[in-house]
């Protein structure tokens, strides 16, 4: 059976290991660590799970290692256990923005396999993207397995280079707050126009959730349904003139140009 070790028992680890308790995997065969003992022991009772506060010992344990430590911390981490235990046969998972894949196995000595992963915040929800790129190491059942704990959290898109990553910082990683801004921008709205805070909330967030929720129930390109909901010369069609005179698609593009040249310059 296959053994997983969490470093670290923040906010992205808790989501995985919740959603490999969901997908019923054994508690026996899930461990964290952390420094904090509340930190760690909370998680542990929550799911059954084992802990400790030695990384080295979580690494020993189990098949695949997953990094949720913040990217500063990544090849302290695999350094301090690649000096203590023969890694060759583990799979190392990092879930860290900006810790490149070169990083990480020099850490490693080169040793090892290591999967990068870009996940999102909805995977908190189990609505997560998750961008993929692994190393040439990498076992097709290493890939299949790490598929399947990155699953247990949302959707996975296995990239064919690392430079991808990047790409998909600017889509899915950074995405959720581009929603976040412009569901703000109308909740402002919807207030000066005389509703309550929590009515305009309400609105916004049910529309919000009726157009994903459409998205996801219709096998028709996103542009068609669009078509549909906006007649010819009505309201819709009104709003949607002036975003496109103000320039909306180019800004997206650009916002997302940006995201991926930040990124460029984290790395
Ligand atoms: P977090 O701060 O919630 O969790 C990190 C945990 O690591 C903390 O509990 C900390 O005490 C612990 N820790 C620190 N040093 C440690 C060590 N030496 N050994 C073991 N544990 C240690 O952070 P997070 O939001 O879960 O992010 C973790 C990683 O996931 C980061 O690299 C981040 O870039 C990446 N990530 C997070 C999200 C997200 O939605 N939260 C999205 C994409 C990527």
């Amino acid at each position: 059976m296959t053994k997983v070790a969490f470093i670290g028992a923040g906010n992205m680890n808790s989501a995985v290991i919740l959603g490999l308790i969901n997908a019923g995997v054994s508690p026996s065969n899930i461990m964290v660590t952390n420094p904090s003992p509340e930190k760690r022991e909370k998680l542990a009772q929550a799911h059954g799970i084992l802990h400790t506060a030695n990384n080295v010992e979580a690494a020993e344990f189990a098949d695949f290692i997953v990094l949720g430590v913040k990217p500063h911390l990544i090849t302290q981490v695999t350094n301090d256990i690649a000096n203590q235990i023969d890694v060759s046969q583990k799979c190392f998972i990092s879930v860290a923005a900006g810790t490149t894949m070169a990083q990480i196995q020099q850490s490693l000595s080169g040793k090892g396999s290591v999967i990068r992963v870009m996940p999102n915040t909805p995977s908190q929800l189990g609505l997560g993207v998750s961008g993929m790129y692994a190393c040439s190491q990498t076992t097709e059942q290493q890939k299949q397995v790490a598929q399947e704990i990155m699953q247990a959290v949302g959707i996975i898109k296995w990239l064919d280079a690392e430079a991808q990553i990047d790409d998909i910082i600017a889509v899915s990683g950074s995405g959720p707050a581009y929603f976040f801004l412009f569901m703000e921008a109308m909740e402002t709205k919807a207030k000066a126009l005389g509703f309550s805070d929590n009515e305009a909330r309400a609105l916004v967030q049910q529309t919000a959730l009726g157009a994903a929720q459409m998205v996801v129930e219709n096998d028709i390109s996103i542009a068609q349904l669009r078509e549909n909901v906006t007649s010819k010369g009505g309201t819709t069609q009104a709003a949607l003139n002036t975003f496109r005179e103000g320039g909306l698609p180019e800004l997206v593009s650009n916002a997302m140009d940006s995201a991926i040249a930040r990124a460029k310059e984290m790395a």
